[in-house]
Order: structure tokens, then C-alpha cells, then sequence
């Protein structure tokens, strides 16, 4: 038996396995799953991770996770398909931007962002474990522009999911909404709600706070809250990080951060062994975090639209996961903390478990202007044309240089994703791949729907009635 047990950060949910945790997205008790216990590995066992394909890496590290949810034959199966339609071999190449500088680039999968890497195995997961129990679910999801692209690519055409994508309307880009509303399988359904990303992400987490709805119309999640995204994205940690010389060699990675999954995913790889030094996290004007790892409080401010809009984000749900650890897994304190913030919207930590923060952890905020600037110091030393998330993650990667000591950023968009924003900050034109020249043309849908709890539980009710 190799059962992996998933605990929530509030203490108050039952704990489930790896496929309940999937299915499940959010905890009961409103708290985010994560392992009971951390599955690590040794030197050795690092050691004889080299040398692996991306899929066989991936398999090796999510078999960790899955325990025997999955069993090995089948996670290769899932693991080789999700990453069989990503544009590189390599599927995460390593440029070398300067001495002690890399890019990790992450934008090579269908939907030319880094969700791809999550989201094209959490597809095949989630048909692998509702066919075997002959289910189905209602997938909903919040999206600041990429993940609902991602997630839409993901489970396009299954039949055991409909999925329901929540984006703040007309604050992603022309290209990401066409990415998600040229898709017009019938298990497809987009929502443009009338408000900011925090917003939809609230009504998300509304109708899993309803445990009747949630029972009825059997929800799950594709956000980031979903343990099984995490998992996924730890591989691209090792992978760099193999390149770069570990277990011998430490590692910096920089990370553009906005709900703080992806660089949790970064902490979670160091708490299984691999040697992170340091995480860097790039933000944007919204710097919520950065002035969270300035301070030790943790205050919300108003939302402020950037040229980096998969940042733009003030509420970043993944820091709970963080939290719960640093806490020393009290999740009598996650919980206070969590409800002081959701009813003032700011909480301060103990010094002391700041400074533990701090001491691995370091962060760094960008202006738009410095943004632009930074794409256009890439491209006049380099002639790499990068998307604004991206800069911000190589230019937070130069606040904090370390000798002997190399720093991946991770490259979390495609330029012609920001296409618009890069060409005003460098002067090149973005030439557009074919793909996205195609959408651009092709018949959108989509649904407007005021910032109303109950007005899109309405829209889910009279669809399922529909389908029944
Ligand atoms: C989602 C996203 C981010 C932020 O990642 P988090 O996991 O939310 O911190 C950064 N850059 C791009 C391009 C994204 O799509």
C-alpha cells in the first residue's frame, strides 16, 4: 500500500487520496488540500533522475503524489499524452540569458502559456477517474486570461465534464478570450462576469461553499487550488534544475506570481529535496505579496489593471498552503487568519515566522514602465522577444543576484500571447503563429453575466435541467 493522504489547511474537512483530492478541488471546511505527509527525495534518488525524458521526469515525481491512486502504467500513459502535443521536444528548453541568468521557457503547449503544463494532465485526470467510475462533473473556474484557455484545451469535447469558465469581462486580452470563446464543443460554456478576477474567483468559491449546490451539480475545480496542478508543475522545478547540475548544484528560481501557485509549486519541489536556494517572486503594481514579504501583513488593496493581466490579482488563494506551512500546519491559526482576512481583508504574521518567510523567500515589484523597460533591455541585449509576465520574473531575478548560485526564470507566457504590450515596450513587431491568426477570425460565444452569485448559480440550474 502506498496511500497518499491529502489533509485540508483548516482542519475541518475528512482527509482524502489523491483522486478524491483531484475531484474535489477545494476542501469542505473552504481550506486547500495538501499531503499529509511530504514524499521526498534523496541525493541518490535525485541523482538518478537525469537524463529523463520530460514525460518519464513527470511520471517519476507525480507517482509521489498519486501514490496508488494511479496505477505507474496508466500515470505514464496520462503523463506522455499531456505533454505529447507541446510544440518542443524539449517541452521546457533551458535558454542561458546571461552568466548566472536562464529562462525556463513554459509557453510551448497548446495554449502558448504555462497552464498548459497543469491543466493538459489535469484534463486526462479527470477523464481517467470519472470514466472509471462511470461519472460525470461540472468543472468551474475563475481565469484571469490563461487558465481558462488552458482548461477549455484541456477538457474541449470530454463527455463526462461540463465546464463553466468565469473571466472579468473585457480585462483579458483580444487574443486570450478568443482562446476561450472560439471553442464551441457543447460541454464548453464562458461566462464574462461584470467585475474584476478576485470577483470571479469569489463566485467560484461561493458555489463550493454551498455544499448543496456543490453536491448537486457535482463541482470540481481546475484553479490552482487543485492539488493535482501543483503536483504537475513541481516537475518543471526538477527538470531545470537536473540541467543545472542538482543534487550538487542550488538553484534560484525566479517566478512571476499572482495566485502563488505556481512558485508554491516551486516549494513544494524544495520540500521534496530538490536544492532551491532561493524563490524569488515577481510581481506586479498589484504587490500585495511583495509587500507581504516586506511587512509580514498581509493587506488587500484595490485591483489595478496592468500590462501583465494574469497578475492581476490581490487575493493569492495558494498562499495558504504556504501559510499552513510556516504555521507549523496549525490550521486552527490558518483559519483565523484566513477569516480575519476575508472579513478586513488584511492579517500581520508573528516576526518570527516572517523572518522564516524571508528567509527563503524574496520578492520584487514592477510598474508597468519597468515592465516595458525590462522587455526592452531583453531584447536590445539578447533579440529574445518576452511577454510582460515573463520580464517580470527576469527582472526580479536581478534584484537578487548571488555568486556560484544560477537563476532559472520561469517564462510563463508567449510573446504573442501580450503581443500588443511587447511590441509598444520594444518596437518589434510580434509576428503571430498561425494558430492564433486562425482564431482570430473564428465565430466567438460567450455569456455575459452581471457579478451576481445568484445569477450564474441560475445559469448552472437551467443548463443541468437542460442536459437532464
Ligand atoms: C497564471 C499566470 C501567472 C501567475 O501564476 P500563479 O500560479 O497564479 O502565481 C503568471 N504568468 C502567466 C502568463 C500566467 O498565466
Amino acid at each position: 500500500m502506498n496511500a497518499m493522504q491529502y489533509i485540508s489547511t483548516r482542519g475541518k474537512a475528512p482527509p482524502l487520496d489523491f483522486a478524491q483530492t483531484t475531484m474535489a478541488g477545494l476542501a469542505e471546511d473552504g481550506g486547500l488540500y495538501v499531503p499529509a505527509t511530504w514524499k521526498t527525495f534523496s541525493e541518490r534518488e535525485i541523482r538518478a533522475l537525469r537524463g529523463l525524458s520530460y514525460a518519464q521526469l513527470a511520471t517519476r515525481i507525480i507517482s509521489r503524489f498519486s501514490g496508488d491512486s494511479i496505477p505507474d502504467a496508466t500515470l505514464a500513459q496520462l503523463v506522455k499524452h499531456a505533454y505529447r502535443g507541446f510544440r518542443q521536444v524539449a517541452v521546457a528548453p533551458l535558454k542561458q540569458l546571461d552568466d548566472s541568468l536562464y529562462l525556463l521557457e513554459l509557453f510551448h503547449g497548446p495554449t502558448w502559456a504555462f497552464k498548459d503544463f497543469a491543466l493538459q494532465f489535469l484534463g486526462r485526470l479527470f477523464g481517467y477517474f470519472l470514466s472509471k467510475h462511470k461519472q460525470t462533473c461540472t468543472i468551474i473556474g475563475a481565469t484571469s486570461g490563461d487558465t481558462g484557455s488552458a482548461a477549455i484545451a484541456a477538457v474541449r469535447g470530454l463527455d463526462a465534464v461540463t465546464l463553466y469558465m468565469l473571466h472579468p469581462h473585457a480585462r483579458v486580452s483580444p487574443v486570450q478570450r478568443r482562446q476561450m470563446t472560439t471553442v464551441l464543443d457543447a460541454n464548453i460554456h464562458n461566462l464574462a462576469v461584470d467585475g474584476t478576477f478576485d470577483d470571479c474567483q469569489n463566485l467560484v468559491k461561493a458555489m463550493f461553499n454551498d455544499a448543496a449546490f456543490r453536491e448537486k451539480h457535482r463541482l470540481s475545480a481546475v484553479n490552482s487550488i487543485n492539488w493535482a496542478r501543483i503536483a504537475a508543475q513541481t516537475v518543471y522545478y526538477f527538470h531545470a534544475a537536473l540541467k543545472l547540475g542538482a543534487p550538487e548544484q542550488a538553484v534560484n528560481f525566479s517566478v512571476p506570481s499572482g495566485n502563488f501557485g505556481n512558485v508554491f509549486a516551486g516549494y513544494a519541489a524544495r520540500t521534496m529535496g530538490l536544492p532551491i536556494n532561493r524563490l524569488i517572486v515577481g510581481c506586479n503594481q498589484n504587490d500585495i505579496l511583495a509587500r507581504f514579504f516586506a511587512s509580514g501583513r498581509m493587506a488587500r488593496r484595490t485591483l489595478k489593471a496592468s500590462i501583465s493581466p494574469s497578475m492581476d490579482i490581490q487575493i493569492s488563494s495558494n498562499f495558504e498552503r504556504y501559510l499552513f506551512e510556516i504555521l507549523d500546519r496549525d490550521s486552527e491559526q490558518v483559519g483565523a487568519l484566513m477569516a480575519r482576512f476575508a472579513a478586513h481583508g488584511d492579517f500581520r504574521l508573528e516576526p518570527e515566522v516572517h523572518r522564516k518567510a524571508t528567509a527563503l523567500f524574496s520578492a520584487h515589484s514592477l510598474s508597468d514602465a519597468e515592465t516595458s523597460a525590462e522587455i526592452k533591455r531583453v531584447y536590445q541585449q539578447s533579440g529574445e522577444l518576452i511577454d510582460p509576465h515573463s520580464a517580470i520574473g527576469i527582472a526580479a531575478a536581478r534584484q537578487f543576484p548571488e555568486t556560484g548560485v544560477p537563476t532559472v526564470a520561469l517564462g510563463t507566457a508567449h510573446p504573442a500571447k501580450f503581443g500588443d504590450a511587447v511590441t509598444a515596450a520594444c518596437g518589434a513587431p510580434v509576428p503571430l503563429p498561425r494558430p492564433l491568426q486562425e482564431i482570430m477570425q473564428h465565430e466567438e460565444r460567450m455569456r455575459r453575466v452581471p457579478n451576481d452569485l445568484d445569477a450564474v448559480k441560475v445559469i448552472l440550474e437551467r443548463n443541468d435541467a437542460r442536459l437532464a
